[in-house]
């Protein structure tokens, strides 16, 4: 169902396009040799370039080139042969160049598209306007002496992504689905952590309103907000202050906005600076950036199986439903695990144990797949223990618990508990005969036709077995013996 917002004068339809900045997965930044590792002591992975000492000139870092057309190449978008790096002219303390080295006009990367997965299973597309590359700018300290404030460059001059989104997604919801998806694609191509909390993925959020079938509302642009939840939550507010300005008479300026998290508003920092307050022109230190298509065509042949193509895979391999294999296929580590499991197994079985039993385990306990104390192959042997027979499905449940607790392989938990399913029809006929004997009265009354007394006589039987008991096995000797 659409999602709309309900004002005095009817209702209001959300418009959102998303501006992500991705840092680029890369030893070395985008115009130096400095190092990039986060949490190094301040100003320590500074080079001159980063720091514009007179003199110094950018050269390009060829790697950070790769990671941007494999990006492309996973939002299936056109990767344009020449782009130019540009200056975007601005001041402030933690920038020293004085402007920042951007692209503008020929972005190395065009449109594209990014399929969002939906909580009902189903899929949506979103269209990427352009995918461009800059340098980041330094990290200004206000919080480390009463009355200065300390500039760290070691962030001047990092690689960055910057991935638009058309202004396609029409709810909070499809705005976090969307950012879970890019970050999804960009961990399968190792070429952003995305790591939200760290900063390594930032996020700009344009929102507009307007009633549904009318030409786009004006926007506003909220600035780096650094979770998915919270960008959720800023979208909520934003749109629902747009609809009580606008119903009120008023009318939205272009600007740009901050979200205060304490409080939960949006709140304005300044109107929208115009592209030519910029000053926007060719770096002159930089050439024209071409490639040949062949450079090209070698990293489109390194590239992983994205999650689309995997899920689509789980589909028609394994027999899941598209809502499983999307949550199987929304982490790699998830999705390799996930075919340890099922190779040679019952993939749909598999799926379930994996999906129901462990990550629901692991969620609880706020651990990855790659803490899980069960490894695949021991989970996988549990599910053979089931098949042949060995464990009833509700004994394997038993088990799954201590493997959790005690990351000790299934097999050596059914031999120290004993917990060995009993299929030994001599052994299920005692226990029959005991219960029967036992209850020689209920016997006589199951059979002058009270049926409802059967299930009391399955429980019986499985007490005087510890549950251990086949119960396929039980319900049939059990049938044949009550006849009589
Ligand atoms: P700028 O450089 O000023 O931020 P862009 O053209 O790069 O402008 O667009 C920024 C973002 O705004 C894009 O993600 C786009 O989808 C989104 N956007 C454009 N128009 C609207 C609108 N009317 N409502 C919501 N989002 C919009
Ligand atoms: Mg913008």
């Amino acid at each position: 169902m659409a999602y709309r917002i309900q004002g005095e004068t009817g209702e209001w339809e959300v418009v959102i396009g998303l501006e992500v900045h991705a840092q680029v997965i890369s030893q070395a930044k985008l115009f130096s040799g400095a190092a990039t590792a986060f949490g190094a002591a301040p100003n320590s992975q500074v080079s001159f370039v980063d720091a514009a000492f007179p003199g110094m000139l950018p050269v390009i870092n060829g790697f950070c080139v790769e990671q941007a057309v494999k990006t492309g190449l996973g939002l299936k978008a056109k990767i344009n042969l020449r782009s130019i790096f540009d200056r975007k002219n601005y001041f402030y303390a933690d920038l020293p160049f004085g402007y920042q080295i951007s692209q503008f006009k020929d972005p190395i990367v065009g449109e594209g598209t990014l399929v969002l997965d939906l909580a009902d299973g189903e899929t949506r597309s979103v269209g990427i306007e352009r995918l461009h590359l800059e340098m980041d700018a330094g990290k200004s300290l206000h919080d480390q002496h009463p009355s200065k404030t300390y500039v760290d460059l070691n962030r001047a001059g990092v690689a960055l992504m910057e991935i638009v989104s058309k202004p396609d997604m029409r709810s909070p919801e499809e705005a976090a689905a969307y950012l879970r998806k890019l970050r999804t694609i960009l961990r399968y191509l190792e070429t952003c952590d995305g790591n939200m909390e760290e900063g390594s993925m930032r996020c700009d959020i344009n929102v507009s309103v307007r009633k549904p079938g009318q030409p786009l509302g004006t926007r506003t642009e909220t600035k780096n907000v650094n979770s998915i939840r919270f960008v959720q939550q800023a979208i909520e507010y934003e749109a629902q202050r747009q609809v009580e300005v606008l119903e009120s008479g008023g009318s939205i300026v272009q600007e740009t906005r901050l979200w205060d998290t304490a409080k939960g508003v949006t709140r304005s920092m300044r109107s929208k600076e115009e592209a030519h307050d910029y000053r926007y022109f060719p770096d002159p230190d930089l050439l024209p950036l071409e490639l040949d298509p062949a450079f090209v065509e070698r990293i489109k042949a390194t590239l992983p199986e994205l999650p689309d193509e995997k899920k689509a895979r789980f589909i028609a391999q394994y027999h899941l439903t598209p809502y499983d294999a999307g949550i199987l296929v929304a982490e790699k580590a998830r999705a390799d695990f996930y075919e340890t499991v099922a190779k040679g197994r019952d993939g749909k079985m598999a799926a379930n144990y994996v999906i129901g039993d462990l990550l629901g385990a692991l969620n609880k306990t706020g651990k990855d797949i790659s803490e899980s104390p069960i490894s695949a192959a021991d989970l996988g042997a549990l599910i053979d223990l089931v098949s042949d027979n060995t464990l009833s499905g509700r004994l394997a449940k038993d088990v799954f618990a201590e493997m959790l607790d005690s990351g000790k392989a299934p097999g050596l938990i059914v031999e120290e508990k004993g917990l060995r399913q009993v299929t030994d029809t001599g052994a299920i006929d005692g226990a029959i005969d005991q219960v029967m004997a036992a209850n020689a009265d209920k016997v006589a009354e199951y059979r002058s036709g009270k049926d409802k007394l059967f299930g009391f006589f399955v429980g019986q039987v499985m007490r005087a077995t510890q549950g251990k008991a086949n119960p396929a096995l039980v319900n049939e000797r059990l049938l044949a013996k009550l006849k009589g």
